[in-house]
This record gives structure tokens, sequence and C-alpha cells, in this order.
């Protein structure tokens, strides 16, 4: 029976595919594709764990027999045995093998997706005493997952064995035509929740598309999808309980919809809408080397967001003058399970720099300092899990590295080095008081300091700050002060201005980037630093928002940073624009009590 889901569209296009499902589980679970040489040792490993379980129940078991008959209640022992039996289920090892095997998921991932197999088998059993065999079975798992922990295979992010179909889906008119392909057809991820750390170890991946429950707009996880430039739907509640393995999906990213099991025709259709999202892509990227110049001659710069040093490749493909923003703490998540230092070290972070320099040929590159904190944890578990606190508000990017002078030095080190090949920027998030701004500098200068002092050479770099409190947005001349330019991000500003958290998706409708206090905090910031011939650029969601390009030319904006995949889409709107002309319809929808509406007026 085809059903469908509404979310939010977070990356635009169709996808069709068969759903890889990620399962939450109680126990933190890393997930990623192993090599097909390492599936032996892979499965050798849950062998391992789940041998050490059985001696464990075993020697429980042996406990309970010496305990005296009124000690222990005489269900402790049928339940030993019950795990006992789950632990040696044929469907259990069968399917974690197959997982393994077929799609070459890590040994944990293998076991989540088959217990939600077996769990939603046992969801549809009559018999009740039958149906309450889940929790044994969760138990079970998590034994396993637990004895695992300490045999972590080192993690290699490595995709996955292409098993992408190059025809369109719908191409054939019947969804028999595209079971009957096997396996190799694409894939899409459907998840409760991703980390951010998550999704980056899928972004190598040829998941043609992806949908997770959570989420807002601008949550990191559907900025990262974002950057895959593959359809994405966040925020969709109940899709990974209505969705199966292997069950077939549309996701429409464009709508914010997930239909899943297509009948034939609802799958003619979407595979047409398909094709014409890539004739559309195919015209627009014969604007790649065209410079973005609006009509009455007004120069554009289009810089790109990167993630890790080797998202520079697309940027330079898209067409980039340069990066705007590289969110650096990319560089130090997700590190747990690579047995090494759980930080980048100096070294290692020049390196990672110098590659991302490289890699733009000779353009800037921007290196915002770690932005560690709030959705962005470390180890990709969320601090919400832990604690009662907003971790929004709380100790992140700036405020962490300043409570951290050690790793702040390090970073800052690193980047000064990089300096010395090329023109780099740095710049600093989530600014608000100017005491902040004081230990900025001041440890900038001792990073410079300690260089010297090893007789290291390092360059010289332009020092922006992020607007991103309404504080700063307020109090603009401190900022102006002591920096050569400011970036403004726009993902927390609105989150901070209008008190909507961007990660939850039950406020999601209320999180508006055409506020008119939104709008006004972004007028003043670029009308403010054109007065003081300051540079100034958008980083957030909103420059790679084409409603939004018209609008932020006509309030003067030249410098708009954003994902490649966005890219060219916006010169397109540039290249059709008349600066001239939009100014004063520009001022007026700031003044509007309603700008969505205004914006959305012919003009
Ligand atoms: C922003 O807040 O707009 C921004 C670009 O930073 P991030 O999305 O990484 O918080
Ligand atoms: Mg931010």
């Amino acid at each position: 029976m085809t059903l469908s889901v509404h979310g939010l569209p977070v990356a635009r296009g169709i996808a069709i595919g068969r759903a890889v499902m990620v399962v939450s589980s109680r126990i933190d679970v890393a997930h990623y594709f192993i090599k097909p040489e390492e599936i032996a040792s892979e499965i050798d490993r849950v062998r391992r764990a789940r041998n050490t379980v059985a001696d464990e129940l075993q020697r429980l078991q042996g406990s309970v027999a010496l305990m005296g008959p009124n000690d222990t209640p005489h269900e402790l022992s049928a339940l030993l045995d019950v795990h006992q039996m789950l632990l040696q289920d044929e469907a259990l090892s069968n399917g974690i093998k197959h997982w393994i095997t077929e799609r070459l998921y890590n040994a944990e991932w293998a076991l989540t997706t088959q217990l939600e197999v077996i769990a939603r088998q046992f969801d549809e059993m009559e018999d009740e005493y039958l149906r309450e065999r889940k929790a044994d079975l969760e138990q079970v798992v998590e034994r396993i997952l637990h004895a695992m922990k300490g045999s972590e295979a080192v993690q290699v992010p490595s995709p996955p064995t292409p098993r992408r179909k190059a025809k369109h889906a719908g191409d054939d008119d019947s969804v028999d035509a595209l079971i009957s392909d096997g396996i190799d057809v694409p894939l899409v991820l459907i998840a409760h929740d991703l980390s951010p750390a998550d999704m980056l170890k899928f972004k190598k991946s040829v998941f043609a598309g992806f949908v997770t429950d959570a989420g807002g707009r601008t949550s990191h996880t559907a900025i990262v999808a974002r950057s895959m430039d593959i359809p994405a739907v966040v925020g969709a509640r109940s899709a990974s309980q209505l969705v199966r393995q292997d069950d077939w999906v549309i996701i429409d990213g464009d709508a914010g919809v997930v239909i899943v099991d297509p009948s034939p025709i609802i799958l003619a259709e979407y595979g047409f809408k398909q094709r014409q999202g890539d004739l559309e892509r195919g015209r627009l990227s014969r604007l790649r080397h065209k410079p973005a110049v609006t009509l009455d001659g007004e120069r554009v710069e289009l810089l790109a967001n990167i993630e890790l040093p080797d998202d520079t490749a697309g940027a330079v493909k898209a067409g980039a003058v340069g990066v705007g923003l590289f969110r650096s703490e990319f560089l130090f998540m997700g590190r747990e399970a690579q047995r090494q230092d759980r930080l980048p070290d100096e070294e290692e972070q020049y390196l990672a720099y110098k590659r991302a320099l490289d890699g733009m040929q000779g353009m800037p590159v921007t290196i915002r300092t770690v932005d560690i904190g709030a959705d962005k944890p470390l180890d990709g578990k969320s601090q919400r899990e832990d604690s009662h606190l907003n971790p929004a508000l709380g100790l992140r990017a700036i405020r962490w590295s300043l409570a951290d002078p050690a790793m702040f030095l390090t970073q800052l080190r690193a980047i000064l080095r990089v300096a010395v090949h090329g023109e780099i920027n740095l710049l600093i998030p989530m600014l608000a008081h100017a005491s902040e701004i004081r230990q900025t500098l001041a440890l900038l200068e001792t990073a410079r300091a300690e260089l010297d002092a090893r007789g290291v050479t390092h360059g010289r770099l332009k020092l922006g700050a992020m607007i991103e409190i309404p504080a700063a947005a307020l109090t603009l001349g401190t900022f102006l002060r002591h920096f050569d330019f400011l970036s403004i991000g726009t993902n927390d500003l609105i989150q901070y201005t209008l008190a909507i958290d961007r990660d939850d998706e039950s406020v999601a409708h209320l999180y508006n980037p055409a506020h008119p206090a939104v709008l006004r905090l972004v007028a003043e910031t670029i009308a403010e630093c054109r007065r003081q011939g300051k540079g100034v650029s958008v980083c957030g969601e909103m420059a790679g928002d084409i409603t939004f390009t018209r609008l932020l030319l006509g309030l003067g904006l030249r410098s708009f940073s954003m994902h490649p995949s966005q890219l060219l889409a916006v010169k397109q709107e540039i290249l059709r624009a008349d600066t001239g002309k939009l100014v004063d319809w520009a001022r007026g929808v700031v003044a509007s009590e309603d700008p969505a509406l205004a914006l959305a007026a012919p003009r």
C-alpha cells in the first residue's frame, strides 16, 4: 500500500530507491561501510562477542543455581534460558551475516538492523507472550553490542561498492521492473536521527537520498545532507516507523514528501520529474564559468561552504571563487573510533587546511575556528540526551574554544602556519561580548609568539567575526573596530532572534528567515559594513536560498557563501537581477509587516 509522509525539504531533487534503515539503539552505535576484504573479520567480531555473551549468561545461570529457591525467583532462570535461546537464534545470526556480506554494513549496524527486522515480526504476533519477547531480544542485542565495544574495527569511512542503477526509476513504468534489477538499484537512507558526525561518514557513500524523522531545516545534519547534493527530507516524524528495510521509497526534496511503496503510476510521474530536474541541472552547469555580474554590472562574489578539505573539488567544479566558510569542527568530530588522540594536533590540522588551500588552487579560504557543542558534539552523542540544559545556549563555538585555550592555541597556530601558503581568512563564530573579542585577539597574539619562539614561519591573515547572535548585530561598532570583515550566520541569527531551536522539527514552522526582526538585523549589518568600507558576507543557508537572492542584492550584499550545489542557481538569479531596481523594493520588504508576502509579490 502506498503511504506518504510529510517533512521539511532540505535538499532539492527527486530520489527513488530502496530503503536502507539506520536504526536508533539505546547504545551509541557507529554506522559505516566496510571494505569487501573486511567481511570475514567483521563476522568474526560478532561471533566472538556472541561467545562472550553466551559465557556471561552461562555464568549467571551458574550463580542462580547456587542460590536457594527462596533467594531467586524461578522466572530469572527461565529468562536466562530464553536469552540463551535468542542468542543462538538463526534468524539473528543469518540476518547479521546478510547485512555484513551483502550490504557491507559494519557489525554494529548489521546487528541493529537485524534487531529491527525481527522486532517488527514480534510486533505482529498475536500471542502476547511471544510479543513480549521483543524486549528480551533487545537486551540480548545490547549485550552483544556491549561485548563488541572493546573490539571496534578501525573505522574507515570508505564508500560501499557502487550499486547504483544508471537508468532512471520510472523508465519501465513498473515497480516490478525496478525490483527485478535486484540489488543494482539506488539506495536511500532512512533514520530516526543522525548526528552530523554520522552524516559525515555517509558523505562519500552512494546514497541517492535521505530522510530523518528528526531535525530542522538548518540543523547541521540537514546542512551536511545539502552539501552531499542529494535529495533529502528531515523532520519527517514517523518515516522510520513506516518504512521497512528494502522498501521502495520516493524522496521529493523539493516538496518535503516521502512516498513509501509507490504505485507504478506515481513512480512514472516522479521518474519524469527526476528527468526534468536533471535537464535543469544540465542547463545550469553552463553558467559555471560565467562571472557572477548583475545586469547593471555589479560584480558578486560566490563562495563555497565546506566541511572537509576534499569538498573543495565540488566547490571548484561549481565555479566558486573561494571558500567563505570552512566548518573546521568537522575535522574534530566522530574521531573516537579511530583510536587516535581525540583532537587533531597542530600538524594534522595544518595539513588539512593546506589541503583545502591547495584544493582551491590559489583562491582564498576562510577557516572558521571550531564550532563544537549544541548539535555538533565531538563524539556524535547529543548533549540533549544527557542534560536538562539547552546546549544551543551553552558552551559552544568560541565559548568552547576560550574555555580550552590549549586546544584553541593549537588551532590558531595551525591556521597561522598555513597562511604562509596563500590567502587565508580567520573567522570566529558566536562572539557576543567585547571581552570575548579581547580574549580571542590576545590568544591570536600568543599563538604568533609561540610560533616565533619555535622559529616557525607564519603568515598574515584577515580576521573576521560571525554575526549570529542578535547581541552582536546590535553592537556592530565594537565588532567593526576589531575585525576586517563580518560574515552573517543567518542559521543561528534566526534561531537566537526568534527563540526557535533550529533542530527541533516541532517548531520548524516558526523558523522564519523572513521575519521582520531577522531581516532588520541582516539589513543593518550589511549597511553598516558598507558605510565603514568593511567586507561583509552571508554564510548561513539564506545565502543559498534563491528566494532571498534579490532581496540580499537589494540590501547591498555582494558576497554570498553557500553549498556548492546551490551556487549555480543563485548565480542564475544574479545574472537576471538589476540591483538599481532592487534597492527601494528591498527597503520596502524589510520595513513591511509580513516580508514573506512582500517577497512573493510581483516586482
Ligand atoms: C550559521 O549559523 O548561519 C552558520 C553559518 O554557522 P553554522 O550553521 O555552522 O552554525
Ligand atoms: Mg552558526
